[in-house]
């Protein structure tokens, strides 16, 4: 898909994120005014901004640019998305706020992360001032037409994740928050990252997820998906058989972050998603690895 219509009022545009289709997209959320969830990274914006023409929509009529976190295929085009449409606030938790108006640390922190191979894949940050960023932690978005976006906090896969519901159709814009399910490309896992995952946060932000008995998620990676219990259970079990390996692992001494993601996540070895899986996998083997040691020294001291 480039443009899917999911549901009434939401459409996804597929940004082939880090240029590859089925991985990320941008929704656009219309009332009588429209809203924007994610922004895909820097190198995503074009198809974001033709997706907006396809359908119609005029740059100035975006008011509101929403990101879940601060990772760079969250939040990284929001400076260049918000040149391109120069009516819209910038919505992000509000710890993540001067990130975006000095990226500088963030980008250092993302190549850490993501690993020399991919990083190229994630473009660079348009810096935003800071009268163009409000806190999104708060949000009670009321778009016209009965279309009404709330926020919920949802940390764990990062501190300052934020879902959003949409209360007319009931569904939950759900960013990392559980896990990802990227059909197309039949890959299905949790993402845990450095530097900041944290996995009790993360176990009770599925519980959460799961009282809340939603019908329906909206995925950045990768689209609506109803099978919400499916999906949260999927995720649950996949987060703790990692926390496992990784116990093991630390239990024998030395863990092996290459061998430890390829045991947790049989990856391709080739095609257009092998890079992705392979980072995203080693990454959160590395934020798992990341909490569990800290975890232990904490018990210590
Ligand atoms: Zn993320």
């Amino acid at each position: 898909m480039e443009l899917c219509t999911v549901d009434s009022h939401i459409t996804a545009i597929d940004h082939h994120l880090l240029g590859v289709p089925g991985v990320g997209v941008t929704y656009v959320v219309q009332g009588e005014r429209v809203a924007l969830i994610e922004t895909g990274t820097a190198l995503t914006v074009p198809r974001t901004l033709g997706g907006l023409a396809q359908l119609a929509i005029r740059p100035e009529q975006v008011e509101q640019i929403i990101c879940t976190h601060i990772h760079m295929d969250h939040a990284g085009g929001a400076g260049y998305l918000a040149m391109a449409l120069p009516r819209a606030a910038v919505y992000i938790h509000s710890s993540s706020i001067p990130y975006l108006v000095d990226p500088t640390k963030l980008l250092k922190s993302v190549r850490r992360a993501v690993g020399e191979e991919a990083w190229p894949l994630h473009g660079g940050i348009q810096p935003l001032p800071i009268e163009r960023l409000r806190p999104a932690e708060t949000l009670h978005l009321d778009l016209g037409r009965d279309v009404v976006l709330e926020a919920i906090a949802t940390p764990g896969h990062s501190p300052d994740h934020l879902s959003f519901l949409d209360r007319k159709s009931g569904g939950l814009f759900i960013g990392d928050a559980a896990g990802l399910a990227m059909d197309q490309l039949g890959l299905a896992f949790p993402v845990t990252p450095v530097p900041t995952y944290d996995l009790d946060a993360h176990r009770q932000t599925i519980a959460r997820l799961r009282a809340l008995d939603l019908p329906r998620i909206y995925l950045t990676h990768y689209g609506p998906h109803d099978d919400v219990a499916f999906q949260l259970d999927r995720a649950q079990e996949q987060v703790e058989a990692l926390a496992a390996l990784v116990d093991v692992a630390l239990a024998d001494g030395d863990p092996d972050l290459v061998a430890l993601a390829a045991r947790w996540l049989p990856y391709p070895a080739d095609g257009p998603a092998a890079l992705l899986a392979r980072s995203w996998s080693q990454m959160s083997v590395a934020g798992m690895l990341r909490y569990a040691v800290q975890r232990r020294q904490g018990e210590r001291n």
